[in-house]
């Protein structure tokens, strides 16, 4: 490992190994990218990042359609690790926009002096494994190739997005947007009939805005969504002074909370009520406090008792019934199906907005698409005449982008195929047959604030790998056991949940149903941050008794990642 020396006189030459360019590359300038890249920076350890979009952002970069924002408020919306480097940033509002969070993105890689080891426009196409050097070989668009010790997808959960599967697609002579691939111009929707087909939370962020200047909106409709009143606010000087103060204290309560948000506990266990009026008045609290908290601030059983998750989807229907002026339509906007078995999205007056006389609603569950036309679209009853259709069909979540890179284990094995056909991973880090690969925002990693989850997979990796050369380490496998437990265990929490085959019959992408042919199985861990971040804590603190190391020489030996762990969980040589 060179760390920092990566010439040909460094510790690896002087074993006769070839130096690598660098200790880690890194693919990806999202979230996860950015915050690796400052581990890397604070541990000394030689890095450079690629980027397939010209700048920094990843999500934010891509996603830049009106009327997105993020989901989580803005106090947790933050690499954590800024205490450190008191960069004076304020949030504006509760749950910032776009353009608010690119920003946000260029000021911390300008602020952390980030950007010099990053290279953007860049996409890597293909990762291959060198067993005999025990290195990387990373090939990027350019054509380049560069070596490397470690290798780090940082690819983000939701970067692939759809492609519209309609026959016709490029015969449409309007203009037409994929909402993941959103252009940096602007468009203009005054005065034009436009279509927005899917309604996610992509599309329930975009509908009340595109409501105000098209001429008409129409929204094809496959399965509703459970939009959850977002309560936006700006943020005033005293709400900023609280949250800076707070700030420390609110960055360890995220780490230890079920979902990387700082919500209350809930108020109660709905076992525990003794009337409905009493559950109404809990489930309106929610309602009325605004974003996730419906769910996570009301009751502690929601997600695993079916009479609660019933009554919670039941309470949603009844709102919308109320806002909705038009009974068919409210009907048609009704889910039925468990709450959280697709990902809720916040809405910014998403129901209001079917309200507009400019504003209708299809139904295209029972009569489909057929084909995009010249003039607009065909389902199978009825021919509609549209200015600009706009596709927000969602993502091949997380495994997806994984699988886009040609990427080779130890033996020529494909990420994306071995992960197709048995979804198993150590923490949604490491997979097996991919030594020094680490994995952020991996497959079964936790489903929750994503920068709480990347600053803790960062965290871990970085002292991952200094452990490993303190140890003198050269290679880390995961075990088969580690990876086949950590599967079962995010199998067995999805399953204990009212959700599971509501998220299946919903093709919900977070167990890989809104992709033909994809496995159905829970992409992510829905156990909780803050146990998460403690089986991975038990990793560290025992000496890694999941993984298997091996040294320079021992891999010069053949002696290929032979160390063994003994009963009592110490390893046998110290390599
Ligand atoms: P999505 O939730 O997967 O929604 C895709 C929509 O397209 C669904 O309504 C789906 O219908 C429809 N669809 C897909 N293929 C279709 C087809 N062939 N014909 C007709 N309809 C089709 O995707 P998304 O809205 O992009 O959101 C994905 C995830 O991104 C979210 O769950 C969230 O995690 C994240 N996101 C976050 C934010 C935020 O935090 N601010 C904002 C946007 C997105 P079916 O449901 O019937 O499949």
């Amino acid at each position: 490992m060179a760390m920092t020396d990566n010439t040909a006189t460094g510790p690896e030459a002087a074993h006769g190994r070839p130096a690598v360019d660098f200790d880690a590359i890194v693919i990806g300038a999202g979230f996860g990218g950015v915050r690796m890249m400052y581990e890397f920076q604070k541990r000394g350890i030689t890095a450079k990042l690629f980027e397939a979009g010209s700048n920094v952002g990843g999500t934010w970069y891509w996603n830049r359609y009106p009327g997105a924002r993020t989901d989580s408020e803005s106090w947790v919306y933050v690499l954590t690790f800024l205490e450190e480097i008191d960069m004076g940033w304020k949030w504006k509002e509760r749950f910032p926009t776009q353009p608010e969070v690119e920003q946000y993105f260029n000021r911390v890689v300008d602020h952390l002096d980030l950007r010099k080891d990053m290279e953007f426009n860049t996409r890597v196409t293909a990762a291959h494994r060198d067993e005999t050097n025990n290195i990387w070989k990373v090939t990027t668009s350019k054509g380049s190739t560069y070596t490397c010790t470690f290798l780090i997808t940082a690819t983000g959960p939701l970067a692939t997005p759809l492609k519209p599967p309609f026959p016709g697609l490029n015969s449409f002579k309007g203009e037409w947007y994929v909402t993941g691939l959103w252009p940096k111009h602007k468009v203009d929707f005054a005065g034009k009939r436009v279509a927005v087909i899917g309604t996610g939370a992509t599309s329930v962020q975009m509908v009340p805005l595109i409501a105000h200047t098209a001429k008409s909106l129409t929204v094809f409709q496959r399965t509703p969504s459970c939009v959850l009143p977002a309560r936006n606010h700006p943020l005033t000087d005293h709400q900023q002074a609280e949250l800076q103060r707070d700030c420390l204290n609110m960055f360890q309560r995220v780490r230890t909370s079920v979902f990387g948000m700082d919500f209350q506990d809930p108020r109660y266990r709905f076992t525990d009520l003794k009337s409905d009026s009493e559950a109404q008045r809990v489930l309106e609290y929610g309602w009325e406090t605004g974003g996730f908290r419906f769910i996570f601030q009301t009751f502690a059983d929601m997600l695993t008792n079916k009479e609660c998750n019933d009554l919670a989807a039941e309470f949603i229907r009844s709102k919308i019934r109320s806002i909705v002026k038009d009974q068919e339509t409210a009907e048609l906007l009704c889910p039925y199906y468990p709450v959280l078995a697709k990902r809720p999205p916040l809405g910014h007056y998403y129901y209001e907005a079917f309200n507009r006389d400019n504003v209708k609603l299809v139904d295209i569950k029972n009569n489909p698409i057929k084909e995009i036309t010249p003039t607009g679209l065909r389902t199978g009853t009825t021919e509609y005449e549209f200015d600009m259709i706009i596709y927000a069909l969602g993502f091949d979540a997380i495994t997806g982008t994984l699988a886009q890179i040609d990427l080779r284990g130890s033996q020529g094995q494909d990420l994306g195929k071995q992960l197709h056909e048995r979804m198993a991973t150590a923490y949604g880090i490491m997979v097996e047959n991919f030594p020094n690969l680490f994995m952020m925002t991996g497959p079964q990693s936790p489903f929750a604030n994503i920068p709480v989850v990347v600053d803790q997979t960062a965290d871990w990796i970085g002292r991952t790998i200094l452990y490993m050369r303190d140890h003198g380490h050269a290679r880390m496998d995961t075990k088969k056991e580690t990876a086949d437990t950590w599967r079962e265990k995010v199998n067995a929490v999805f399953n204990a949940t009212v959700l599971p085959q509501g998220a299946k019959d919903t093709n919900s992408w977070f167990v890989g149903a809104n992709v033909e042919g994809k496995p159905i199985e829970p992409l992510l861990w829905l156990g909780g941050v803050g146990p998460y971040v403690q089986e991975c804590e038990r990793e560290i603190n025992n000496d890694f008794p999941g993984f298997r190391f091996s040294s320079s020489s021992q891999l010069e030996n053949g002696q290929s990642s032979t160390g063994t762990t003994t009963s009592d969980g110490t390893r046998e040589s110290r390599l």
